[in-house]
């Protein structure tokens, strides 16, 4: 079916309230195969008024385009929209931006919308949900160097189709209470966790997270974990970072994982107060570009829910290489993955975006090798070690390339090491890791 591409806008009453109700809307229009993440943006031209909501949906519909133009004018009326003046505050804008490659130039529509370049609030999100758009004039992605003046920030993590609901960044997901000594782990309220496995990557930003608490001043230099996933929902967990040593430029710290009082697991964060930049440096494999990649849950849609929220609510836009994934008997896997924070200062969070998507990778690399994964029956859990090293953080990552080397298996383990790097070919991490399956009482259903 056609793909087209829907720019949502609100700027006037309930913001967010408006984008849920368009996202509701289009989603009856046919398929949402994609949702950006939510920005909240200077209004551009037009008079004084408040800030705007902007996000952009994928959608896979059979509607022609007047038929569609139809039914978002519609689903604009039904927010109360009234069209005053021209650029003006607004309940709901929805714009078709593009559609199917099609060009239309009419009356009433205007296909590709002629505004798209000129936007960074357009622009932005919609590279979100397809990082290689073109028209006839070349990517859009490539206008965005014009329009950098324009103020826009990220403020919600991608939409979960499933979910039908945008996440939150990591900033959100692990806010922490606590006194400095024990922090307390504060599930976000709108946290849903169907299958009620809190993830080791998770977990592990927990980690990152407590021990910037503590460093003040420094930032993460490695970290090496182990964990049985499997955290169920509604536990309570609590952090304990204790410094083992430190000199003026880098400490050690050991922290251990709390779930309903019961020691899970350990980490180890070293910190130094200056970044060493990552010296060995190999370059990124040639792979299939982010732009020809497809979503992991359009990927995936065959063998059915594969894996708790650390697939679905964490990386909702990750891509995978296919080719690498299909020949799981190279075993190299490759998949890309977007930032997953909201453009955070904390260099603690800026690892753990790094961080989160290899431990996904690595896990479900390693259902895959071991033949788990896309059955439908098989109960496991994998404990996870995974120690790595992290690059100068100066910068919030962008869309980023993990890939995992399988060097050894057993017919119930898995070992390899981990590379990563940022999307401009600059190195970011290395790693290795250690996943052991056990299979028995109270684990989890990949289904
Ligand atoms: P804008 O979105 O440019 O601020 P409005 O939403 O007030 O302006 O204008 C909506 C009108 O623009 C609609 O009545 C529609 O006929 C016309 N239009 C032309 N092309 C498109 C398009 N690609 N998507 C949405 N509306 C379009
Ligand atoms: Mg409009």
């Amino acid at each position: 079916m056609p793909i087209a591409y829907v720019g949502i806008g609100s700027n006037l009453g309930d913001r967010h309230g408006h984008l849920k109700h368009a996202m509701r809307g289009i989603e009856a229009l046919g398929t949402i195969v994609a949702g950006s993440p939510m920005y909240e943006t200077a209004p551009v031209g037009g008079p004084d008024q408040g800030p705007f909501l902007n996000a952009v949906a994928a959608l896979d519909t059979d509607l022609s385009p007047y038929a569609l133009l139809h039914e978002v004018l519609g689903i604009e009326r039904e927010t109360g929209r009234v069209r005053r003046e021209r650029w003006g505050p607004r309940t709901l804008d929805l714009d078709i931006l593009w559609y199917d490659g099609k060009t239309i130039d009419e009356d009433g529509l205007t296909i590709p919308h002629p505004g798209i370049r000129d936007r960074r609030f357009v622009l932005a999100p919609l590279a979100d949900v397809v990082p290689g758009l073109a028209d006839s004039d070349g990517p859009y992605a490539d206008a965005l160097g014009q329009v950098a003046d324009q103020t826009i920030q990220r403020i919600s993590g991608p939409y979960d189709t499933q979910e039908q609901r945008w996440m939150v960044g990591i900033e959100a997901a692990t806010v922490l209470t606590g006194d400095g000594g024990t922090f307390q782990v504060d599930t976000p309220a709108d946290w849903e966790n169907p299958t009620g496995d809190m993830f080791g990557a998770f977990l592990s930003a927990v980690v990152l997270r407590a021990v910037g608490e503590v460093a003040v001043g420094h930032q993460p230099s490695s970290l090496t974990y182990r964990f049985v996933h499997g955290v169920p929902q509604g536990a309570q967990i609590e952090v304990v970072p204790v410094k083992v040593r430190g000199s003026g430029r880098s400490a050690d710290y050991v922290v251990s994982l709390l779930v309903d009082g019961r020691e899970m697991g350990r980490a180890s964060v070293s910190t130094v107060t200056e970044s060493r930049a990552v010296t060995i440096a190999p370059e990124m494999p040639g792979v299939v570009p982010l732009s020809r990649c497809t979503p992991v849950d359009e990927l995936f849609a065959p063998v059915g829910r594969l894996t708790g929220a650390s697939m679905r609510s964490w990386r909702p836009l990750e891509r995978w290489d296919i080719p690498d994934l299909v020949d799981g008997t190279s075993g190299v896997f490759r998949a890309w993955s977007p930032n997953l924070t909201l453009g955070t200062e904390d260099r603690f969070l800026r690892a753990a975006a790094i961080l989160m998507p290899i431990d996904a990778l690595i896990w479900t690399s390693t259902m895959h090798q071991l033949g788990f994964l896309g059955s439908r029956k098989v109960v496991v859990t994998p404990t996870l070690e995974f120690s790595g090293r992290f690059p100068d953080l100066e910068h919030d990552p962008g869309w980023h390339l993990s890939e995992v080397h399988i060097e050894h298996m057993t017919d119930r383990s898995v070992s390899g090491t981990i590379r990563v790097w940022s999307e401009d070919g600059s190195y970011l991490s290395v790693g290795a890791s250690h996943n052991l399956v056990i299979s028995g009482e109270n684990l989890l259903e990949i289904v």
